[in-house]
């Protein structure tokens, strides 16, 4: 009937009345096209910034096709959505944060939304879009990166400075530091409204600080701020640094408000160690799809990295610094399981970095939620982790980093190669690069290189 009513007035349109000449326009439209896309409303904006990117998600009702491209004088990306509004309560024009000034939206033509993003300088973007996840629906996800900071290494951008000079020609011990989500990805919530993503980062930042302050030791934070970091660029990064030991730091939750308890996991690609273990690493993989990553950060990143650990060294030793932070953990509450779980997170997968993730008490337990958010008992869960870190390291310590052995050294003589003075001293040529601060192979006749104690 709609329908029908719709042509006859479409057939008399050229009424003077703008309300009736609009309404007879949308019922042509639905007419000439009758699968077109259901008009959109942009519900909520909302703006991440992260040291090598700036995040705007919009959330739209339904979805809705989008078409992006950037301007300059001033710099700034316009993104026109298809068929779409803006709901009242989303402001037309707001404050941005990092890399983006100002987030506008209007109408473009009688049907179509325009966004702008007011960009700090030359900048780099890209749009995607992700599917209903969580609490999420529709999200049009435009990440804005600098291009000045484009290549500056997300290592170097996160790297906090250790309190003393470590000792000339010794790579420090490098602890990286993963604070679980981030930005769009809040993680699970506390019963009182407590973030994990919050908890997480607050620990993780106290670890860093207790970890810088022990000499040959440094802290890379994989997540510094509120904005979301792939799974596997978080192992990226880890690498990137150098890492010697890889820690993400959670807090769990369940249906059941009663289950409490610390736990520390270690990846398994065989299976979990239990039905809790299986769901927890299923709803920790979901990170990427609620905190949104692109399709190419997904496919070359770590394509290379992705093999099969199970049989590493990596692994015995996530186990063994695994063990030692669990028992720490348990002089301050209370364990979930008194053995190190393993389960499939895909944020455990680097190859060559023993890897252990942290949940540090049950989130959705009253009382637990009340302690996570607490200064003082954040303060003891990082102190408890560190000196499982230390145990671990006191025991097994890198080569590069043996304290007390002095470095021999070798005089370079004519014919010498790096190659052939890393066979003779049974190390490898990356290793005496690194040692020695050498920018590349290339030595010569009189150099001094060092050779580190093995
Ligand atoms: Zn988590």
């Amino acid at each position: 009937m709609e329908l029908r009513r719709g042509i006859t007035v479409t057939q008399t349109s050229n009424t003077t009345n703008p309300l009736r000449k609009w309404a007879a326009m949308l019922a042509a439209a639905s007419f000439a096209l009758p699968l077109a896309v259901q008009a959109a409303t942009l519900e909520d904006v909302r703006v991440w910034a992260g040291p090598d990117a700036t995040r705007v998600v919009f959330d739209l009702d339904s979805a809705a096709k989008h078409n992006l491209f950037m301007l300059e004088n001033p710099a700034r990306v316009v993104i026109d959505v298809e068929q779409t509004q803006r709901k009242q309560s989303v402001p037309a024009s707001q404050d941005g944060r990092g890399a983006v000034k100002r987030v506008r939206s209007g109408n473009r033509g009688d049907h179509d939304l325009r966004l702008v993003l007011d960009l700090a300088g030359e900048s780099r973007a890209k749009s995607f879009i992700l599917k209903p996840q969580g609490k999420y629906g529709h999200r049009l996800v435009v990440d804005v990166e600098p291009l000045a900071a484009a290549r500056t290494t997300t290592a170097a951008a996160t790297l906090s400075t250790p309190s003393e000079p470590v000792a000339l020609g010794y790579k420090p011990i490098v602890i990286a530091i993963d604070a679980g989500h981030g930005g769009e990805d809040s993680g699970a919530r506390g019963p009182s409204g407590v973030l994990e993503k919050h908890v997480a980062l607050q620990i993780a930042r106290r670890l860093a600080k207790l970890v810088d302050n022990k000499p040959g030791m440094k802290a890379v934070l994989v997540r510094d701020g509120d904005y979301y970091v792939g799974l596997r660029t978080r192992i990226a990064k880890a690498r990137e640094a150098q890492a010697d030991l890889f820690i993400s730091i959670h807090a769990d939750a369940f249906t059941d408000r009663r289950v409490h308890g610390s736990s520390i996991y270690v990846l398994s690609e065989r299976g979990a160690s239990s039905e809790h273990a299986r769901t927890l690493a299923k709803r920790e993989n979901e990170s990427d799809l609620i905190g949104g990553v692109r399709l190419d950060d997904k496919d070359d990143i770590l394509a290379s990295v992705l093999i099969d650990i199970s049989q590493t060294a990596a692994l015995e030793a996530s186990f063994d610094v695994g063990a030692r932070m669990l028992s720490q953990m348990g002089s301050i509450n209370k364990l979930h399981k008194k053995a190190v779980q393993q389960a499939g997170f895909a944020v455990l997968k680097a190859p060559d970095i023993p890897s252990v993730l942290v949940e540090t008490a049950f989130i959705s337990n009253r009382d637990e939620e009340r302690r996570l958010k607490d200064p003082g008992y954040q303060q003891r869960m990082a102190q408890q982790l560190m000196r499982g870190i230390e145990g671990y390291f006191e025991d097994y310590r890198p080569r590069t980093t043996v304290a007390g052995a002095a470095p021999r050294q070798h005089t370079v003589s004519r014919g010498d190669t790096l190659s052939q003075i890393a066979q003779r001293y049974r190390t490898s040529m990356r290793t005496i690069r690194d040692f020695n601060g050498l920018a590349s192979d290339s030595i010569r006749v009189g150099d001094v290189i060092q050779i580190p104690p093995t």
